[in-house]
């Protein structure tokens, strides 16, 4: 046996996730554990190599702001579990939207996104992105034609959320796809509610971002982020529409992304701009000790899941038969069309996150949060333990009225991110903190 033969695909994804990517043992001590490589910078063998890695010519590690060896371990397990060809590990989920965003826009151009998204990503867009004149378009993804619409000569892009919070309407990822791929403009996808339980790959989208401090990482320890590239998206088809990745880039001697991914071997232009242009400058690198965090994470993901989407599903069917709860919002509950895209695109499962609103309104549902004794009060989602929170007046207190509403926050709603505790005890403080509104 080669202790250091990679195990070759198709694996199990719940073996992927312990024997993904290329790291078998570590090659100076036959570690089985992915080492932690707190290293700035590694030493060059010659100053021709230095060069020609320094211009990503070849792939070799320099500096761990552009690429480390723990991180490069996540980021591969990582882009084989969500069907990609290679995925970037950056410092956070906003800076994945982030990088994934600035990797195709400039001055005076616009995306068109989802109304439904995670309350951050919304303020990023509208306020962060007009600081560099670039425009971005909220629509109603209930009718994907929407997007279309939007869309000009300048659009660069689509972003939405599989299951986007609170709402936990989801997204038609095939249908705006679809709309966007003969004009030359990729979806990318946050699929950070939905890790697993859905591929977003596998229905047209190009690109998958992460917030990886949620349920890959899974434990509330650490924040962390994720560009997974597809691969699948004919960026050299569209040099109009897509010129950052077309056009020479004068930082590495006036080749495109495009002819650099040619010349490394393989579909990863986008991915290659995302690290060599847009970390590499901005820094919002992921730091080693995180990712092995991460992979810790990734190694029990299937599993908690199994766990976390079981209760979720025991939590919302008990909401929903309480007198003291008006209306309970659950993918599985759902009925009509948006039963339709929760069947097909949560195909391993309809994720652990419950809205629900008390009869009593806006002060039952404070009432009902101050009252729980095991439940968090927190502003965070897929930890191992369950939280609740009140997102009209937290999460999503940034928005307009009108954004609220678009996004499904009620003065009512009580978001739920159900945990893997037994679930018995879960219900036992949900019940309690019922009885006291
Ligand atoms: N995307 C979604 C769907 C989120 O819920 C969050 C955080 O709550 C983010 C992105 C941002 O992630 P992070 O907090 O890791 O920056």
């Amino acid at each position: 046996m080669n202790a250091n033969a990679p195990i070759k695909p198709p694996l199990a994804i719940d073996t992927l996730v312990l024997h993904g990517g290329t790291f078998r043992t570590d090659p100076a001590t036959s570690a089985v554990a992915v080492p932690i490589y707190q290293t700035t910078s590694f030493a060059f063998e010659s100053t021709e190599k230095a060069k020609r890695i320094s211009r990503f010519e070849e792939i070799a590690y320099t500096y761990s702001r552009v690429a480390n060896p723990t991180v490069d371990a996540f980021e591969q397990r990582l882009a084989q579990l969500e069907g990609g060809v290679a995925a970037l590990g950056v410092a956070s989920g906003q800076a994945a939207t982030a990088v994934a965003v600035l990797a195709l826009v400039q001055a005076g151009d616009n995306i068109v996104a989802s109304q439904g998204l995670y309350g951050g990503t919304v303020n990023f867009f509208r306020e962060r992105l007009k600081q560099f004149g670039i425009e971005a378009r909220f629509v109603d993804s209930t009718d994907p034609e929407n997007f279309r619409r939007a869309t000009d000569g300048r659009t660069r892009l689509y972003f939405g959320e599989t299951l986007p919070n609170p709402k936990l309407t989801v997204f038609p990822i095939r249908e705006v796809a679809d709309i966007g791929r003969p004009l030359g403009i990729p979806l990318i996808i946050d699929n950070t509610a939905s890790p697993l339980a859905a591929k977003p790959l596998d229905h047209g989208a190009a690109i998958v971002v992460y917030s990886a401090t949620k349920y890959i990482g899974g434990h509330g320890t650490t924040i962390g982020g994720a560009i997974v590239d597809g691969g699948n998206f004919p960026w050299a088809d569209f040099p109009e529409r897509q010129p950052l990745i077309n056009n020479p880039d004068p930082a590495y001697d006036n080749r495109s992304y495009v002819e650099l991914a040619a010349a490394l071997g393989g579909p990863i232009a986008y991915v290659v701009r995302a690290r060599a242009a847009i970390v590499r400058d901005l820094g919002p690198s992921l730091s080693p000790q995180n990712a092995f965090q991460l992979i810790q994470g990734l190694e029990t993901l299937p599993l908690r899941l199994e766990r976390h989407f079981s209760n979720a599903r025991t939590v919302a069917e008990f909401l929903s038969r309480h007198p003291k709860v008006a209306r309970v919002i659950f993918p599985g509950l759902q009925t009509g069309e948006d039963k339709r895209r929760a069947d097909t695109y949560l195909s391993g499962g309809y994720g652990a996150l419950i809205g629900f609103e008390p009869t009593g309104g806006e002060q039952s549902a404070l009432a009902f949060i101050d009252n729980l004794k095991l439940v968090y009060h927190l502003a965070n989602i897929g930890d191992a333990r369950t939280l609740a929170i009140h997102p009209f007046s937290t999460t999503h207190g940034q928005l307009s009225e009108a954004e609220k509403a678009a996004a499904g926050v009620t003065p009512a709603f009580v978001r739920l991110s159900i945990g893997i505790e037994n679930p018995v005890d879960i219900i036992a403080d949900i019940e309690q903190a019922l009885a006291r509104v």
